[in-house]
């Protein structure tokens, strides 16, 4: 009796094996599907990433098993963690231990930009510091374009700790992935959104995450229905658009200003330029211009670069894999093939 195809998202891969959360439930309300990959999966070159879209056939409810049939194209692409189709970027930075720096900062949300993804700023530590303080976080950020959370693990009930709203915030269908520098608190915080995460590492891993191919991929976590979380933390180091002129959408309040004026000269680098419509009275101009001098900088170090580099490749071993610059952006579906297969190295099933 054949079973009609369900749709799903990866949620874990292990060696051989993937596990596949179904958009609905079957019978007895089976929600999670332990699955292999059909071999024509293999000879077509697709690969399959956590947080991609798949169809699953050859349900075997009772056992709850089944096999990954086709995987959809995919909207967006990280590379670390490998996550497929991601809709949020929370950038973490600690108010204090270590203290804010505006630049760091501001070089995570331009990374986060690049994603494609939408972006929420999280500041971590908000026990660490005075409320006025906090506050005028807070409305800094907001003048950014940015919607921005105070959050505390250590001291979850102190005031102004909004960890609840940003559980909420996360809570909206999609799938979210932590970063930022280390020591900001961005595991504390995935363990505060999702409690009993270690217990629920150690059920799912069980047996089949033993033997020689256990290189361990980033899971999801469901934190409501159709909201998912990244177990663990993405890109830790910032990287800044391959092109100057790129750097213009990576600024929520530069895009905003755009949107409604131009400038007088169309290659406006917005630094003061007569006819300038962003002017040079903003709060983030100075780590504009910094961000800014820097990739002018390396591109006439480059003086136009090789065709590796015009392409956003660079020669790794004996192979070419993207520049760390383009492997935020959207990818075309050809790019996110060959960039997947490149990148993640998947295990071919054995045994
Ligand atoms: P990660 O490197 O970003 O994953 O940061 P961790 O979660 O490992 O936390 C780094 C350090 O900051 C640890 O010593 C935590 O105990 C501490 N920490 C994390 N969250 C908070 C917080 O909200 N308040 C305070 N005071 N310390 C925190
Ligand atoms: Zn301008």
């Amino acid at each position: 009796m054949a079973e009609p195809g369900r749709r799903g998202r990866v949620v874990a891969l292990l060696a051989n094996y993937c596990w596949v959360q179904l958009d609905l439930p079957g019978p007895d309300g089976v929600r999670r599907l332990l699955c292999t990959r059909r071999t024509r999966l293999g000879k077509s070159g697709q690969t399959i990433c956590v947080g991609d879209w798949v169809q699953v056939e050859g349900i075997d409810w009772p056992a709850g098993r089944g096999a990954v049939a086709s995987v959809e194209p995919r909207a967006l692409l990280l590379d670390r963690p490998p996550v497929a189709n991601l809709s949020t970027v929370v950038v973490v930075v600690a108010l204090a231990e270590p203290a804010l720096d505006p630049l760091q900062l501001t070089r995570f949300l331009i990374t986060a930009e690049l994603s494609g993804a939408s972006v929420q700023l999280v500041f971590s530590k908000v026990d660490l510091l005075p409320v006025a303080q906090v506050d005028q976080w807070l409305q800094r950020a907001a003048g950014w374009g940015y919607q921005p959370l105070a959050v505390s693990t250590a001291v979850p009930q102190v005031a102004a700790s909004g960890l609840e709203a940003l559980r909420q915030r996360l809570s909206r269908p999609g799938l979210a992935v932590l970063c930022g520098p280390s020591g900001v608190g961005k595991s504390s915080l995935i363990n505060a959104l999702i409690p009993d995460l270690g217990l629920r590492v150690a059920a799912v891993s069980g047996r089949l995450q033993r033997g020689r191919h256990t290189t361990r991929h980033v899971e999801l976590f469901p934190l409501a229905d159709g909201a998912l979380l990244a177990d663990t933390p993405g890109f830790n180091r910032p990287v800044l658009p391959q092109q100057p002129a790129d750097l213009i959408a990576c600024f929520p309040e530069l895009r905003a200003r755009l949107a409604v004026g131009s400038c007088q000269f169309s290659d406006c680098q917005h630094q003061g330029e007569p006819g300038c419509v962003i002017g040079a009275a903003w709060d983030r101009q100075p780590l504009y211009s910094q961000c800014l001098n820097e990739l002018l900088a390396e591109q006439r170090r480059s003086g136009g670069g090789s065709r590796a580099a015009d392409a956003g490749l660079r020669q790794r071993g004996d192979r070419l894999e993207p520049r760390l610059e383009a492997r935020y952006r959207q990818l075309s579906r050809r790019g996110q093939r060959q960039q997947a297969a490149a990148e993640l190295n998947l295990p071919d099933p054995e045994d």
